[in-house]
């Protein structure tokens, strides 16, 4: 596990008055490399060489790292580069999905902005459901074993990649034939059964709410919304029910792109309280707590009710709609504030006041 001793070693070295803003290139690499180059950073991109186009055509990258897989990231003559370079490193949801969380704390020896000691917390679904719960969030019920189910059920399979291999299921008998069914079908193994994750389905619609959590001022603020557009479930609809019936469709949630959205204004305040008591809690957990952004996955049933089922502690892509301005970001800030300018304004702030070493990990 890397200290924070480990980190404030490497940051003592850093020239901090050329601090880089680095990340991958991929997720919400323009929405982070365009909020520091705002707010006057040097930008370093480690990429693939496929996907260099887009920093072409949108200049906002001063050194490109061309990889042929982003696991190479871990290389020590890469950590190495990035180092001399004074380099931040802002992760995204590409690190989690590329890098597993023992890489990231034991083996990335580079100063990142946000806290390494919540990834494990993060990770793990049952201490991520712990923390969540002990925040007072309302999570969806879970059922040990699947003779529990009593209601309409998501099954979900561990890591699995956009919800390829979850199903639903309204009764013991109907999630074992539904298992049956996806073991023939070569979607599920027979040895998938053990570590099924069974959850109660709510039926509403998604939210999904962006915070930053800022270490300098000590608040946790409100700044996007979105929601997802997800292949196939967002068309299943587009078919008559006859059809879908007969090609025994399955929903799948690929995210494709996300919809800016505004919530209903009386539901602000409990959202505002939800992630207020979620950074009250990691930071028992793991002080400082959640820094920067993070964002809670929720689903808000026709009562009225917000349930949350997972949460990432980290910028989500979602927040790309709020690139340039968002409702939630202009209400504080006013015009020209995103999360890609967020963070870098914090880490500006931190520079100034001494206190890079307070949201580095
Ligand atoms: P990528 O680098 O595009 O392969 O994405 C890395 C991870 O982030 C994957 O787990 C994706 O599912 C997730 N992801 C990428 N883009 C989005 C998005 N627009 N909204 C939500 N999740 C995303
Ligand atoms: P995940 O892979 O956990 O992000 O879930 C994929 C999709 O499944 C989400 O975008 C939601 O639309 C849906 N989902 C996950 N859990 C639940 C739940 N407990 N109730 C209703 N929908 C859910």
């Amino acid at each position: 596990m890397i200290t924070n001793q480990d980190i404030a070693k490497i940051v003592e070295k850093y020239d901090q008055k050329k601090i880089a803003i680095g990340t991958l290139g991929s997720h919400s690499s323009l929405n982070i490399f365009k909020g520091a180059k705002e707010e006057g950073f040097r930008t370093v991109c480690i990429c693939k060489e496929k996907d260099a186009i887009m920093y072409k055509k949108y200049p906002l990258v001063d050194e490109l790292i061309i990889v042929k897989d982003f696991t190479e990231l871990l290389n020590e003559q890469i950590q190495e580069k990035l180092r001399k370079l004074n380099v931040v490193l802002i992760p995204h949801g590409s690190f989690t999905a590329y890098l597993s969380t023992e890489e990231l704390t034991d083996s990335l020896f580079v100063p990142m902005f946000g806290n390494r000691q919540l990834l494990k917390w993060e990770a793990n679904r049952k201490s991520q459901e712990d923390w969540l719960r002990q925040a007072g969030l309302r999570l969806p019920a879970t059922f040990k074993t699947p003779e529990d189910i009593d209601r309409l059920v998501i099954a979900k399979l561990p890591g699995a990649k956009g919800g390829r291999g979850y199903f639903l299921a309204i009764s013991p008998k109907a999630f074992h034939k539904k298992f049956k069914e996806l073991v023939q079908r070569g979607l599920l193994k027979e040895e998938d059964l053990a570590s099924i994750h069974l959850q109660e389905y709510a039926l509403g619609v998604n939210v999904y709410p962006s915070y930053f959590s800022s270490i300098v001022k000590d608040d946790v603020e409100l700044l996007a919304m979105d929601r997802r557009y997800e292949s196939a479930v967002d068309s299943i609809g587009k078919i008559p029910a006859a059809e879908q019936l007969e090609i025994e469709v399955n929903p799948t949630y690929t995210v494709v792109g996300n919809f800016p959205i505004v919530l209903r204004e009386s539901l602000l305040p409990e959202m505002m309280r939800m992630g207020d008591n979620v950074h009250k809690k990691a930071k028992e957990l793991a002080p400082p707590g959640i820094i920067g952004p993070f964002c809670l996955e929720t689903v808000i049933t026709d009562d009225l009710k917000i349930f949350t089922f997972e949460i990432s502690a980290r910028i989500v892509a979602g927040t790309n709609v709020g690139i340039g301005t968002s409702p939630y970001a202009y209400l504080k800030y006013g015009e020209n504030m995103y999360m890609g300018k967020r963070i870098a304004m914090e880490i500006k702030e931190a520079r100034t006041q001494g206190k890079l070493l307070d949201i580095l990990a």
